[in-house]
């Protein structure tokens, strides 16, 4: 049921787990009528050679649907199995629905188990009617194909967690990246579009500062870079205009023509 539109992205979502406004702050960036401050947890929509594909399905998913009118999903993608990737996964229903098929979803064996536990009714064998349908596909850390377009699993470290981002063609999706090995950096070179996280600009252990942001793309030189997984910490306003030219922050919405 896949449309034949031209190829693109559109960020469906730009922020870190607790997205932006966080519940009961009242700093400036969760106060902000800026729009490009709002930012629901971190998906990514695809659409390439007419496959609809979605990079994780955290607990937004339903209002991102709706709010970027997307009509079809072949397959997720999943970077790893934390709750903010993974909330949205009962509202795949109305694609079961309209596909009369199960989702398919990828990921590696310890996400995939993770989500088997917490989504025990979607997998249990004799199911409650109405349950949504999802097929699990392990991957492992090399390419594989899904309806003719190769996607290569790139290993980057969450803290101390071992997780996904995907390179498809001539770009790249990193997030929730602390560190990422000279080896899966190597196949992050001469890219087109590199997508990567940038939290804060404090130290965290578990994601990338927008200083250390900033050098890995200085490293790999994409042609143009995007930054996802923000805090309430960084004002979209203040900081774009300090960053280095080929460099953006992605925000909601934002589409990208491949
Ligand atoms: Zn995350
Ligand atoms: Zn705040």
């Amino acid at each position: 049921m896949s449309n034949s539109t031209a190829d693109k992205l559109i960020f469906l979502g730009t922020g870190t787990s607790q997205g932006v406004p966080v519940i009961t702050c009242d700093c400036e960036v969760c106060r902000s009528a800026d729009n490009k401050n709002k930012r629901l947890r971190t998906s990514l929509y695809v659409h390439v050679q007419g496959v609809d594909m979605v990079i994780d399905a955290g607990p937004d998913f339903r209002t991102q649907m709706l709010a970027n009118a997307i009509q079809n999903i072949d397959c997720i993608l999943q970077t790893h199995e934390h709750q903010d990737h993974t909330g949205g996964l009962d509202d795949v229903r109305p694609f079961n629905h309209k596909n009369q098929k199960p989702l398919d979803l990828f990921g590696e064996k310890r996400c995939l188990q993770a989500i088997r536990r917490e989504y025990a009714y979607i997998f249990r064998k004799k199911k409650y009617p109405g349950a949504p349908e999802i097929m699990l596909h392990e991957i492992h850390a090399k390419p594989f194909v899904f309806n003719g377009i190769e996607i290569e699993p790139i290993r980057v470290k969450h803290w101390n967690l071992p997780i996904f981002g995907f390179k498809i063609g001539n770009w790249a999706y990193i997030t929730d990246a602390s560190y990422i090995a000279a080896k899966e950096m190597k196949k992050l070179q001469n890219l087109d579009i590199l997508i990567i996280n940038a939290l804060q600009h404090k130290p965290h252990y578990s994601h990338f500062t927008l200083a250390q942001a900033l050098e890995v793309i200085a490293k790999l030189q994409p042609k143009r870079a995007y930054l996802t997984h923000i805090s309430h910490r960084l004002d979209y306003r203040i900081e774009q205009e300090k960053l280095p030219p080929n460099v953006s922050f992605a925000y909601d919405g934002l589409t990208i023509p491949l």
